[in-house]
């Protein structure tokens, strides 16, 4: 899967997907109780249990972009000049999805032609 988006973005979308999952596992098997009464029970706790490990799956995700996120390294974006955090050596600006790259070899337009280009316009 490919996502349009600055990793540490992507991180947290996934963690707040996790938590809407279990979440919603956790209210749908307490209402298998009130519709299905004792053979609820069994869905119920199937739900309760898949809910709370995504649940602490999300809160894993989060922690773990919570200590990315202090080892990301902070820089202008070229292209919409906002602070933005970058994971690695390429990643996407949080603000406008412009490919960002630490690294010359992958890069096809430095910041100074960026700026060159801007100026024409
Ligand atoms: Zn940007």
């Amino acid at each position: 899967m490919k996502f349009k988006s600055a990793k540490i973005n992507a991180f947290r979308t996934w963690g707040l997907l996790l938590t809407m999952l279990g979440m919603g596992l956790m209210i749908l098997g307490t209402a298998g109780i009130v519709f299905w009464g004792s053979a609820g029970k069994v869905v119920a706790a199937i739900g309760l249990v898949i809910g709370l490990v995504s649940m602490i799956a999300s809160l894993a995700i989060y922690f773990w972009a919570g200590m990315l996120s202090t080892s990301a390294v902070q820089v202008e974006c070229p292209e919409c000049h906002k602070l933005t955090k970058m994971l690695g050596k390429t990643d996407r600006c949080m603000f406008c999805h412009t490919i960002l790259t630490m690294d010359p070899a992958q890069a096809t337009v430095t910041a100074e032609q960026l700026e060159g280009q801007q100026l024409k316009h």
